[in-house]
């Protein structure tokens, strides 16, 4: 049986050209014409022999993602629905700003944590991602846009640091000269938590960033909107972003969803200022962008400047993200509900 070409690594695809008796350096120039050169069937890669052009024909096979809708927001901001092989279906946004393309990629089907702001967990889980699956969320939409990407983030469907092996597999294609070759500081992966992921990433050897999904620094309060909390409380989670702030000597940030009267009073910016204490890190707050039946309220304006105000105070890196492609239901999981809801 053929298999995705796209799941595999250099190193594995060197073993592969090796066991055929052909020279290791057909690796580099077979994915440099997958993610460079976009191509799409063997028969056009030019500087690889006949003979192996074959082979690779013959034992390997390129997917592709089956694009089943586009929005495109008056800001610009697209989300696509991409089908997979099964008939799955995962989201992907192209976010455009000042010249440049940031992408939010999914690395589950679905998704275990069920956060209460989120529309992801709300058809529970189905399957990890493959590499090739994540890499390929990329592709579709350069294709789309027929331009350069230059950022990616992972937070759309999905826990990253749950698919731990795809995600750091597709990361280093992402990052590779011959690949993608988007710097590692321009690759950003966000967690709700998962605190045996987040020491195993510090320990990589990658400096790319770290986002925490964290919303409320009130172990009692984060409990009832990220049920994760429950297993990984606040003081099992700041130990280990510590850690990989220390170990990547990179600046940390966390994700604060402003949800209107539940985490904006003072009490909870004395809670979050108490947290970070001693960590440079920074403070991304995102006024709720509303998720039917989460039973929250976006923030009234009042409360997003209170909150943020209140942190400048005591000289905290704190930026409120714009929020992108309202018009589209870029929120995270909301395109697919609405799709498995027809
Ligand atoms: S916020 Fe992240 S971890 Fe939580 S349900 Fe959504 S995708 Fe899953």
């Amino acid at each position: 049986m053929k298999k995705d070409l796209k799941n595999f690594t250099l190193e594995e695809l060197g073993g592969y050209l090796a066991v055929n008796r052909y020279p290791g350096y057909h690796a580099q120039q077979v994915l440099s014409w997958v993610y460079q050169k976009k191509a799409e069937d063997f028969s056009c890669m030019s500087n690889i022999p006949a003979a192996l052009r074959k082979k690779l024909q013959d034992d390997f096979y390129l997917s592709k993602l089956n694009l089943i809708k586009r929005l495109v927001s008056r800001d610009g901001t697209r989300k696509y629905l991409f089908e997979l092989e099964d008939k799955n279906t995962i989201e992907s946004v192209l976010i455009p700003h000042k010249g440049r393309n940031t992408v939010c990629l999914s690395t589950q089907v679905g998704c275990k944590y069920c956060c209460r702001f989120c529309a992801s967990g709300a058809f529970g889980f189905a399957r990890d991602l493959s590499q090739a699956e994540i890499l390929n969320q990329i592709l579709g939409i350069g294709k789309d846009i027929k331009n350069k990407i230059n950022n990616i983030v992972f937070m759309g469907m999905g826990e990253p640091l749950d698919n731990y092996d795809a995600l750091l597999r597709a990361i280093r294609i992402i990052n590779a000269k011959y690949a993608f070759y988007i710097g590692q500081r321009k690759i950003t992966i966000s967690t709700a938590g998962l605190v045996e992921g987040i020491k195993k990433l510090a320990r990589e050897g990658l400096q790319i960033e770290l986002s925490i999904s964290l919303h409320s620094a009130v172990d009692a309060k984060r409990d009832t909107i990220i049920p994760l909390n429950m297993k990984y409380s606040l003081n099992k989670l700041l130990p280990s972003v510590r850690e990989f702030a220390k170990l990547t000597k990179r600046k940390v940030t966390f994700e604060y969803i402003l949800l209107g009267g539940f985490n904006t009073a003072v009490r909870d910016a004395q809670a979050l200022l108490e947290l970070i204490r001693g960590l440079d890190c920074k403070i991304n707050l995102i006024p709720f962008n509303d998720v039917a039946g989460a039973g929250f309220l976006p923030p009234a304006k009042l409360e997003v400047l209170f909150f943020r105000d209140y942190l400048l105070k005591y000289n905290i890196d704190v930026t409120i993200r714009q929020p992108r492609g309202q018009d589209i239901e870029a929120a995270c999981g909301q395109l697919r509900m609405r799709h498995l809801n027809q």
